[in-house]
């Protein structure tokens, strides 16, 4: 199968040295890429600024800003759609040119939503990934509606072990009928097997 992941930050510029963005690392999605090209699939990743080197037998393309993910994702047209990237909801609404000065720099920054790109890309299998603090389920549940996902991967941030950075995954899958999956605390790569073992399942 052809699969798709998302990975990473975006980076939302506001001038050419300053971005608003989020600590994801990019390790959840290349650890499902990297997975999936072991499986014996075609895997596209589509990955924001991360320093992660790229798995064996996976193409990679790295992009920046929100909107230039969703680009690399429509060109990439896979079967099954990953969302694991951290895309910024938010990108200030120009940017500057050259630096912008301290002393001229605005109060305010203007912000417009970004695409969402897994809700933009119709016609695929999708699976997406819920980070929350508090309530994961209640909100899977409900994005995996919203998205028309297959089923969301939640994970409540707010548990040791779990998130952004870190190794290990504390999981639930969240299927768009309310049934659920609980996983323990495992390894990022681990969660990454049993995410490909359920896409046997869809
Ligand atoms: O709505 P929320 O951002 O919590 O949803 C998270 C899921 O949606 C993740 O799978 C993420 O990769 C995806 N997403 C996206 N485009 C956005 C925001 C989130 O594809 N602009």
């Amino acid at each position: 199968m052809k699969i798709v992941v998302t990975a990473g930050p975006t980076r939302e510029h506001l001038d050419p040295v300053r971005f608003l963005s989020n600590p994801s690392t990019g390790k959840m999605g290349f650890a499902i890429a990297s997975e999936a090209a072991r499986r014996g699939h075609k895997v596209i990743l589509v990955s924001g600024p991360t320093t992660l080197p790229t798995p064996k037998g996976v193409k990679r393309v790295d992009i920046i800003s929100a909107r230039e993910m969703l680009s690399a994702v429509k060109l990439a047209k896979g079967e099954l759609l990953i969302g694991v990237a951290a895309v910024a909801d938010w990108r200030p609404k120009t940017c500057a040119k050259v630096k912008m000065k301290k002393r001229t720099m605005p109060e305010t920054i203007k912000l417009v939503r970004n695409p969402d790109i897994l809700k933009s890309v119709k016609g695929v299998k999708k699976i997406g990934f819920a980070a929350e603090t508090g309530n994961a389920i209640k909100e899977a549940a409900r994005k995996c509606r919203e998205k028309g996902l297959e089923f969301v991967v939640a994970n409540d941030i707010t548990k040791r072990g779990a998130g952004f950075g870190t190794d290990t995954n504390k999981v639930a899958f969240v299927f768009p009928d309310g049934r659920v999956k609980a996983f323990p605390l495992m390894t990022k790569q681990k969660v990454a097997e049993k995410i490909l073992d359920e896409i046997t399942r869809i």
